[in-house]
């Protein structure tokens, strides 16, 4: 069993972060913000595979005048992450964002960053405190390790809201490298009572990005750290909430939809595993039902498999064995095997 960090709970919108609440599941748009139809649809498509909470980028006024239009149309938390410029936080306010993602120390001017914490508080919405290694305050203690000088940057960032009354607050701190961001993590743990939203940032196209995120994000869920994830991939922002469950559901931390059990296949296999595999999990990403599912190449490890999955099958020379809770249900000939196999889920 994970032992989870307490960390303080804070809503974004109906959604709870931290406090012992599951693990809440992030992404971020990848449409310009000012297209609102084109953001909506994307949100929407999110939205359908699990995403909990959203963020988008606001560049400019514009962005910011869109986000009460999208607002409207969605039903998941809205956060709004932005630079510099402090009248576009006080615009998202405006617009009903139920969250913010913003470095109070790069709004510059303490009248500006007070003007932002008080609406804020006002409307009870949270800001997220992000740091990121690629952007270390040019004031960083240069003695500290990286890891180190992300620390402290939170931390001022984290007093300064603190000395404004405020205390709805996430912290991320984000780097490429993972073992600073997990010694970045681990280190501001035990250092302030608020949540942790972790991700490993820019980790890259899906192959690697994936991989990377796994082992970062999962090394920390592992270690009790981290209340709300988002996986940053280079693709569509889908692949993101795919991947995050995923490692939720790895660790026993959440489940979602279906989980696939299929063996490598080798040279005692009889049918093509791969291609079988890959028609069930295409047929499976369809599905919310928390169903296991297992595909198995023979008889060596197969049936243990199969028998151990709400559904399963395994193959043998020009047939295979289908399993359902556990007893074997039936026979069936190879053409029939992905058929039958998805009849049983179905009928779960
Ligand atoms: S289940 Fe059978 S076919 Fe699949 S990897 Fe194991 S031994 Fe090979």
């Amino acid at each position: 069993m994970i032992k989870r960090r307490i960390s303080k709970a804070i809503k974004i919108g109906g959604v709870t972060v931290g406090g012992g609440a599951p693990i809440v599941v992030q992404s971020m748009t990848k449409t310009d913000t000012r297209d609102v139809k084109a953001t909506v649809r994307q949100i929407k498509e999110l939205e359908e595979c699990g995403c909990e909470v959203i963020r988008v980028a606001v560049p400019d006024a514009e962005a910011a005048e869109a986000l009460a239009l999208i607002k409207r149309k969605i039903s998941i938390p809205l956060i709004a992450d932005i630079h510099f410029d402090y009248r576009l936080a006080l615009s998202a306010l405006k617009a009903g964002v139920d969250g913010l993602r913003l470095n109070p120390g790069n709004i510059g001017d303490p009248a500006r960053v007070k003007a932002v914490a008080l609406a804020a508080k006002e409307r009870g919405v949270p800001i997220r405190i992000g740091v990121n290694a690629g952007s270390l305050p040019a004031t960083a203690d240069k003695k500290l390790s990286i890891a180190g000088r992300m620390v402290a940057a939170a931390l001022e960032q984290i007093k300064l809201l603190e000395s404004l009354d405020f205390d709805l607050i996430k912290v991320s701190l984000k780097a490429f490298d993972v073992p600073t961001t997990i010694e970045a993590y681990k280190l501001i743990a035990g250092k302030m009572p608020y949540p942790l939203h972790i991700g490993i940032t820019e980790a890259g196209l899906p192959r690697t990005g994936v991989i990377r995120s796994a082992v970062g994000i999962g090394t920390l869920l592992y270690l009790g750290i981290g209340d709300t994830i988002r996986v940053s991939l280079t693709a569509h922002p889908r692949e993101e909430v795919i991947a995050a469950y995923e490692i939720l559901k790895s660790l026993d931390l959440r489940q979602r939809g279906p989980v696939l059990v299929s063996c490598p296949t080798c040279g005692r296999a009889e049918v093509d595993i791969v291609k079988l595999a890959q028609r069930v999990e295409k047929e499976l990403l369809k599905m919310n039902k928390p169903v296991k599912v297992a595909v198995m190449g023979c008889v060596v490890n197969g049936p243990g498999e199969a028998k151990d999955a709400d559904v399963g099958i395994a193959c043998g020379k020009g047939k295979a064995v289908l399993f359902k809770k556990g007893q074997k249900v039936g026979v069936v000939a190879e053409a029939d095997i992905f058929t039958a196999l998805m009849r049983e889920v179905n009928k779960l």
